[in-house]
């Protein structure tokens, strides 16, 4: 229960989690950093309900896009009720239920609380449960320009958070999709686990998701590029959609820019051979899309009648065809730009640097949402003209009732939970940042059974490092092992649920490198005691399975042996029973056993010690290495240091 591995325990693949203790300890010291990174915008933390009556998210609109993902439920008077996968509605009339004056602006307020979501595939354990922490901020502005602002301030915590969390993060302009409005960004971390593509340039600062990114626009002086199709078929199977774009472009088609044009196109037919075929005769319309970078296509197509006589001819040979269309422009005059991002793809932003594609997980999400929420919900203030316009344009006492401009913002806290697992573990397991480690110190006791002396000890330890601690204004958060475990079995715990502190040794003098190599000297000849100990205790255990074993079960009689009463002065004695031995189980205690099972219980426990043994045995080479490593430092540092001067 207590240990590392087992702070997080799925029940099956449901999508349900429970948060054990040591997991609840790095879940509220995230919930801490996000408070101090909130508290420096000026916002006001709250808790709004888990339940929402489903007439709200009627009103606002969002129910009848149909959003599928929503956990649905009737009470006993066959009230819709959900649990909310996010609270812009409860806000926004909570707001509009308790803000009248544009004075309590700019408000901003926000809650970690738990969220569900009706996952259709729950996977990746914590990166998508069905229920999940979230912090969710909301902002609140009279004008676009003071919520932009309030945007730009959030984009700022939301930058000196993940710095904190030592998180190599990357935020992309992104789509706002299902939440309305028109500004938004994600914060990605990029990890193999990752369910979204973010593409970041290798020289710029350019970082977009997969969706918007763009590539560079071809060059107009470039020579004329070989050309090759790419062909989908609308969901109604009437329309065929030919892409036509160069050979030479490293990503494929980008989907999301053709559906832009063509909304009903299906993703998911990729060859429409099939339907061309069986399609009758004069009843498939065709759309020809082209890239701007084939540019002597489209200025060819571009001349009078051209395209027309193109057509015809094309209807000739296809008489499937009901009409053929050519588009080389989009609806503003631009040049389409149909080509999907592939690592290595030009940069849109840049003269020379190229795109990579990275497989990232999303963390956070930056809205500016604009009045989507406040209009159909109502959330209104009253602001004087003047307030709205700058004081030298009105002069008059009049004022004016305006929706909100709102912003919302959230964080994935069980997601981030799992991505720091996933982003800084290595082959031990996990490794966390100190900021939200489940603990800074851990004061191990050695032995299985801990001798009383030994337990005063360690409290010792503890009391002295919490003084410590203390007194100097440190916060230090420590434990105290006392379970009946091997060493190695606790320090392989302790390794997991303590932070991973690196020491850059070259940064130590050669003073302090001293101490540490005195240190590790201590820890190797300790633990190398304890090997020799532990080898001996198996030798000894070895030989008692063999005494056992060797001991025959006989028919009964009593057998002759003599009984050691001294090292040299024995007595005759008889066996009474041959089939029975006493085992010393430990600590002072005998229990009466039949033959087998002793020879069970010595078996098991060679069994066990071999492997504390083959634990420690990692654990000293390990120490053995650091030390080898403190060594050649602090011989090349007293090496380096200046020869005293010879008078
Ligand atoms: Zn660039």
């Amino acid at each position: 229960m207590w240990s590392p591995s087992g702070s997080l325990a799925p029940a099956k693949d449901d999508g349900i989690f429970q948060m054990l203790p040591l997991g609840l300890r790095v879940q509220d010291k995230i919930e801490k950093l996000i408070d101090k990174h909130m508290q420096s915008l000026g916002a006001s933390k709250l808790a709004l309900s888990s339940l929402s009556a489903q007439s709200l998210w009627e009103k606002s609109g969002r129910l009848a896009n149909g959003v599928s993902e929503l956990f649905r439920l009737t009470d006993r008077k066959d009230k819709g009720f959900l649990l909310c996968p996010t609270h812009e509605e409860e806000i926004t009339s909570l707001v509009a239920r308790n803000v009248t004056s544009y004075r309590d602006t700019p408000l901003k307020l926000y809650q970690i609380t738990r969220k569900y979501r009706d996952e259709l595939r729950p996977r990746h354990g914590l990166l998508r449960g069905r229920e999940f922490m979230m912090k969710d901020l909301y902002t609140f502005d009279v004008s676009v320009k003071a919520a932009l602002e309030s945007y730009e301030q959030v984009q700022v915590a939301y930058r000196n958070l993940f710095e904190e969390l030592k998180l190599p993060i990357l935020v992309a302009k992104a789509s706002s999709g299902d939440m309305g409005g028109d500004l938004s960004h994600e914060y990605h971390l990029p990890t193999s686990l990752g369910e979204d593509n973010v593409v970041s340039c290798t020289s710029c600062d350019y970082v977009a998701n997969e969706e918007l990114a763009e590539v560079r626009a071809a060059d107009p002086s470039a020579p004329e590029e070989k050309h090759i199709q790419w062909s989908r078929i609308t969901e109604d199977r009437k329309t065929l959609v030919i892409v036509w774009y160069p050979e030479s472009a490293k990503g494929a088609v980008n989907e999301h820019a053709v559906k832009a044009l063509v909304p009903d196109l299906d993703t998911s037919i990729t060859d429409p051979s099939e339907y061309q075929k069986s399609a009758e005769k004069g009843s498939l319309k065709v759309i020809n899309l082209f890239d701007g970078s084939l540019r002597h296509l489209t200025t060819f197509l571009e001349e009078d009648g051209l395209a027309v006589q193109a057509a015809e001819l094309e209807m000739k040979a296809n008489p499937e065809f009901q009409s053929i269309e050519y588009v080389s422009k989009d609806k503003e005059g631009k040049p389409l730009s149909l080509l999907g991002v592939a690592t290595g793809s030009p940069c849109p932003k840049c003269s020379d640097g190229t795109l990579k594609v990275q497989e990232a997980i999303e963390l956070g999400h930056t809205f500016h949402l604009g009045t989507r929420y406040s209009e159909p919900l109502d959330a209104r203030v009253e602001v004087p003209k003047a307030v709205l316009d700058g004081p030298s344009s009105s002069t008059d006492k009049q004022s004016e009732m305006v929706p909100l401009q709102m912003g919302c913002h959230g964080i994935g806290v069980t997601r981030l939970i799992g991505a720091v697992a996933d982003h800084l573990h290595d082959d031990k397991g996990l490794n966390w940042p100190r900021k939200i480690a489940p603990y800074e110190v851990v004061v191990l006791m050695n032995g299985v059974k801990v001798k009383p002396e030994l337990v005063g000890g360690a409290d010792e330890v503890f009391d002295r490092l919490a003084d410590h601690a203390e007194l100097n204004g440190l916060q230090l958060d420590a434990v105290l092992d006392d379970r009946e475990l091997s060493l190695g079995w606790k320090m392989n715990d302790a390794d997991l649920a303590l932070t991973v502190l690196q020491v850059n040794l070259d940064s130590l003098s050669a003073q302090q490198l001293s101490q540490v190599k005195k240190q590790l000297d201590e820890e190797v000849e300790h633990l190398t005691n304890s090997f020799t100990q532990l080898h001996a205790a198996q030798q000894k255990f070895k030989e008692c399975l063999r005494c056992v074993k060797a001991q025959t079960p006989s028919s009964g009689d009593k057998k002759d042996i003599l009984v050691p009463l001294t090292n040299s002065l024995y007595v005759k004695g008889q066996l009474a029973d041959p089939d029975r031995v006493i085992v010393d189980v430990g600590t002072g205690f005998y229990v009466e056993k039949d033959t087998k099972s002793a020879a069970d219980f010595y078996d098991d426990k060679v069994k066990l010690l071999a492997s504390n043994i083959s634990d420690l045995e990692q654990i000293v080479q390990q120490k053995t290495n650091n030390l080898r490593v403190v060594e050649e430092v602090l011989r090349q540092k007293v090496l380096a240091s200046p020869q005293p001067q010879k008078a």
